[in-house]
């Protein structure tokens, strides 16, 4: 029976989505029958936002925000036929996985049908053993238990792995504990099954040396399509462990200590080093009531802190710049230090890494604490921010931001951002995820206002000048929790702006997915040739033809270049690029023909050569990304250029991650994913792209 619906003023992210007929409910239940449709107020509520913490300051979704309907999709050709009818009808589609999402990435408005993918739960191991092919709703927990009975491991283990699907994985470019050795999502994806918002199905598969279309619906947060398998390569279960932690006197010692150690060749998978207020507070009882990733126990490495113990959290809060001045203080005395945990898995020989890796951070101060805190950090590896209610209960908020930079930004970075919240908030910091060109620094602040409003007030105030402060800095906007809606603002004024805009004119011309997610749908025309220059830097035309950033090992170069010139630049620093052949070519027809020549991706996939570029689209439109060693905000513009044979666009700049001259890194093991060519689907999509990256008159 058809059924009337209202709606309310249209709200600025959603403004071109049509009315809603109250017939779409029956439409609905047409492809998916009455019992997996649903309009009850639970399921409404249930499926209203995700975890952004700012939902949580700001309460309970009002009536006037439900979503209009949810669904729940069994099979791709569901999903297919419900991409037809959001288009036809005007409806828009939010993809959900299981809303762990922390950035209002999924947040549906009343005129958004939830897709509630939890019921595509497929697992399918290839017959060599190289990848696992899951259903998009597939729970990362169960994926990886199903996997640990065959004695295989995915390597993808972020903290919400209880409560985080594998589609949710791959669509918000996440991190996992263990990305030092394994990588992150996106060096573990092989494969992608989807249906764009265009309403095309087709399985995208990753590649080199060739187009490669999954870097763009990887980070994409449910904006260009929905996924609805994931293909992720596989690695034997690690058979053993090798595992050390050290204290040092300053956070920047420990990063000093954690880039020899990248730079060097080692590969812990778990390298975490946490800042002095972090390793303060959770060490001191009462620590229970602080969200946060999880924390190193076992022992207090500061026992004559029994003052700090006694602290409770909202004197805490009252005077956060008080604490941190104490902790500072504390730090030059020596009685507050930083902690670093390794653990080494899944290489040759992990004892001689992590023997390898002792000699260096003592060498560098640390001060070796055997394998207790390690260990007792994997017994409550998951023992994460499902306190983080208590705290807002407590009249606080809380909420954690990382981002990633170049070992050479990375201390500028932790000092601006103290600088410019440490005031406000109870300010803590960690490093989780290392690169050898840099690494993502994991900022977790709580505060707290007198009332809801005043706590909003702050909230908003402290991320805009937190994440100004980390950009400005030189940080990307994300590492690995997204962009959503809470980081949509400051991406705006990044350089990528124009190729979300070419992938949405491509892949979601009518804009039904996730509008307003990333920016999306919302004012285009400010995304496109706004690329500022980074912090002082020259204009293009000044650039010398190289910069190398020697602590980070990034070369900033021209594309001009070719690679025989390039290699004989670096030759005289000691450092390579480590490409085979191809030395007469330049670096952007290098880049375009998909880098041939270097080593496989699988053999390191904690290396990427491209770290930032600057180049223009074929419509005109600047695109450019400052250097990061990785970065959640999809889609990802280099794969514009890398393999598409210069239809896209022209390079002009390259930044490029290079390496000392002699270093070896163990391949990981297992077999490597099959690669092969472009399906007729996938060139066809990628035609779309091309098509609409050309200027508007000559585009059909
Ligand atoms: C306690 C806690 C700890 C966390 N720790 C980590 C961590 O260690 N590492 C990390 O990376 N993240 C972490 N997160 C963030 C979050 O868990 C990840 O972003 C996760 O990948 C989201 O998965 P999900 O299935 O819950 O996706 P959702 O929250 O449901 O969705 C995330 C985004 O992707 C879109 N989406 C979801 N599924 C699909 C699909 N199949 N197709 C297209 N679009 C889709 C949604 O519309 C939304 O924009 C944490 C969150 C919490 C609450």
């Amino acid at each position: 029976m058809a059924r009337a619906y209202t709606f309310g003023a249209p709200r600025g992210t959603n403004d071109r989505v049509k009315q809603v007929p109250g017939s779409v409910t029956d439409k609905l239940g047409e492809v998916f029958g009455e019992a997996r449709v649903s309009t009850r107020l639970a399921d409404l509520d249930a499926s209203a936002r995700d975890c952004w913490p700012r939902g949580l300051i700001a309460g309970l979704p009002d009536p006037g925000s439900r979503p209009l309907a949810v669904v729940w999709p069994e099979h791709v050709e569901e999903v297919s036929a419900l991409v037809e009818l959001a288009r036809r009808e005007g409806f828009a589609l939010a993809p959900l996985g299981a809303g762990s999402g922390v950035c209002g990435g999924f947040w549906p408005d009343p005129r958004t049908v939830v897709v509630d993918l939890k019921r595509l739960t497929s697992f399918e191991v290839s017959e060599d053993g190289a990848e696992v092919r899951a259903g998009a709703g597939l729970l990362g927990w169960d994926l990886e238990q199903r996997l640990e009975k065959l004695g295989r491991t995915a390597g993808h283990f972020p903290s919400s792995i209880l409560c985080s699907t594998v589609g949710g994985w791959a669509a918000a470019r996440g991190a996992g504990q263990c990305s030092g050795r394994y990588g992150k999502i996106e060096d573990m994806v092989t494969e992608l099954e989807c249906v764009l918002g265009s309403g095309r199905h087709l399985v995208m598969r990753s590649r080199s040396g060739d187009v490669d279309l999954v870097p763009w619906l990887v980070g994409s947060e449910g904006t260009l399509g929905i996924i609805t398998r994931v293909g992720l390569r596989l690695f034997p279960a690690p058979a053993e462990r090798a595992m050390v932690a050290f204290s040092f006197p300053t956070f920047e010692d420990g990063q000093e200590a954690l880039r020899v150690i990248y730079q060097g060749g080692l590969r812990p998978a778990v390298a975490r080093l946490y800042d002095a207020v972090d390793s303060v507070l959770h060490t001191s009882k009462g620590s229970e009531d602080l969200p946060g990733e999880p924390e190193p126990r076992g022992g207090s490495w500061l026992p004559s802190l029994d003052t700090l113990e006694a602290l409770a959290l909202r004197s805490v809060l009252k005077a956060p710049g008080q604490l941190a001045r104490l902790v500072s203080l504390l730090e030059r005395q020596g009685r507050a230090r930083s902690r670093l945990l390794l653990s080494f898995e899944n290489v040759s020989d992990p004892a001689g890494q992590a023997q390898l890796a002792t000699r260096w951070c003592e060498e560098l101060g640390g001060e070796p604490l055997g394998e207790g805190p390690v260990r007792s950090w994997y017994e409550h590896r998951y023992d994460v921010s499902f306190r983080q209610s208590k705290v807002f209960r407590a009249g606080a908020f809380s909420d954690t931001m990382e981002v990633a930079a170049p070992w050479s930004k990375l201390a500028d970075v932790y000092r601006e951002v103290r600088a410019a919240i440490g005031d406000r908030v109870l300010l803590m910091a960690h490093v989780s995820h290392c690169y050898p060109d840099g690494a993502a620094i994991y900022f977790t602040f709580v505060g707290h206002g007198r009332s809801p409003e005043r706590a909003l007030l702050r909230y908003d105030s402290v991320w805009a000048d937190a994440l100004s402060a980390a950009v400005s800095a030189g940080a990307c906007v994300s590492h690995h929790h997204g962009v959503g809606r809470s980081k949509a603002g400051t991406l705006a004024e990044q350089g990528s702006g124009a190729v979300r805009d070419l992938l949405g004119r491509a892949w979601d011309p009518e804009g039904v997915l996730n509008p307003g997610t990333l920016g999306f749908r919302g004012e285009p025309a400010t995304l496109v040739g706004r690329a500022p220059l980074p912090g002082g830097e020259a204009a293009p035309h000044d650039r010398p033809l190289i910069q190398v950033d020697r602590v980070s090992q990034l070369v900033d170069v021209d594309a001009g270049l070719t690679l025989d010139e390039l290699e004989n630049l670096l030759f005289k620093q000691g450092l390579t690029l480590g490409a085979e052949g191809s030395g007469e070519l330049r670096l952007r027809d290098w880049v375009a023909a998909g880098l041939p020549g270097l080593p496989s991706r699988w053999d390191d996939p904690v290396a990427r050569p491209i770290a930032g570029l600057r180049g223009t689209l074929a419509s005109g439109a600047r695109c450019e990304l400052s250097a990061a060693p990785r970065r959640a905000e999809g889609p990802d513009a280099a794969a514009c250029f890398t393999g598409t044979g210069g239809a896209l666009g022209h390079l002009e700049r390259v930044v490029l991650a290079v390496a000392r001259r002699g270093v070896q890194v163990d391949p990981t093991p297992g077999v490597r994913p099959m690669a092969t060519a472009p399906s007729p689907d996938e060139r066809a999509a990628f035609d779309e792209v091309r098509r609409a990256s050309l200027p508007a008159r000559a585009r059909w």
